[in-house]
C-alpha cells in the first residue's frame, strides 16, 4: 500500500515526439502556456551540440554546449538519455527530470524516437506519449525549409529523409494526433493531458 502511494505521488514524463517540422515544440510550449496546465508541467531543456538558430536563446530553448562540454557531461553520469541528431549531439539532463519527479511534478520533454524508447523504459509506470503528425510530406518540407532558412540544403534533405522514417513509428507511440491546425492540435493535446492527469 505504502509501495503503491509512493509511485503514485511520482510526477509523469509527458513525452511529444514526432519529425522535424511536425510542430511538437511549439505544441509543447502552447501546452504549458495554458494557465491551468502550465502550474503541473514544465518543459525539460536538453542540452546541446547543434548551432544556435535565429531566436533561439542559451537556456530557454536549450543548453548549446560545445562537444567536449557534452562528452565531459555524458562522462560525469549527468545525461539521462542522448541521441546524435544529424550529427549533433543532444541529451536530457538528468538532474532536473529526477528532482521534479521525485516531487510529484510533471515534465514535457520533445524528443526522438531513440530518447522516447530510452525514457519509456527507464519510466514504464509514468511515461506518456505522443506522436505528432504532419498532414503530409509537402507542407512538412515547406515547414522545413522556412526553419531552415540559414542553414544548408543538405540538412533539409537529411531531415525530410529521417522524418520519413519517424514517421513509421507513430503507431508505437500512446497517442498519434495530427498538426493540420495549431489550435485544433493544441486543443488535442490539452485533452490528452486533461484525461492523463485529471486535471
Ligand atoms: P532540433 O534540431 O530540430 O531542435 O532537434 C532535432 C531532434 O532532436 C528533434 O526530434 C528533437 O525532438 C530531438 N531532441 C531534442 N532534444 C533532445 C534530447 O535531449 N534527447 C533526444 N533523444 N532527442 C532530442
Amino acid at each position: 500500500m505504502k509501495a503503491k502511494k509512493r509511485q503514485n505521488k511520482q510526477g509523469k514524463i509527458f513525452i511529444i515526439s514526432g519529425p522535424s517540422g511536425s510542430g511538437k515544440t511549439t505544441l509543447l510550449t502552447r501546452l504549458i502556456q495554458d494557465k491551468k496546465i502550465g502550474k503541473l508541467l514544465v518543459k525539460s531543456r536538453s542540452v546541446t551540440t547543434r548551432p544556435k538558430r535565429l531566436g533561439e536563446r542559451q537556456g530557454r530553448d536549450y543548453f548549446f554546449v560545445t562537444k567536449d562540454e557534452f562528452r565531459r557531461l555524458l562522462k560525469a553520469k549527468k545525461i539521462l538519455e542522448w541521441t546524435k541528431y544529424l550529427g549533433y549531439y543532444y541529451g536530457t539532463p538528468k538532474g532536473p527530470v529526477e528532482n521534479r519527479l521525485k516531487k510529484g511534478k510533471h515534465l514535457g520533454l520533445c524528443l526522438d524516437l531513440k530518447g522516447t524508447r530510452v525514457l519509456k523504459k527507464i519510466y514504464p509506470h509514468n511515461t506518456l506519449t505522443v506522436f505528432v503528425l504532419p498532414p503530409s510530406l509537402s507542407v512538412l518540407k515547406t515547414r522545413i525549409e522556412g526553419r531552415c532558412r540559414e542553414t544548408n540544403k543538405k540538412e533539409i534533405t537529411q531531415r525530410l529523409r529521417l522524418a520519413q522514417r519517424e514517421l513509421l513509428a507513430a503507431s508505437q507511440f500512446d497517442y498519434c494526433i495530427l498538426n493540420q491546425n495549431l489550435r485544433v492540435a493544441l486543443r488535442e493535446l490539452k485533452k490528452i493531458f486533461i484525461k492523463e492527469n485529471s486535471v
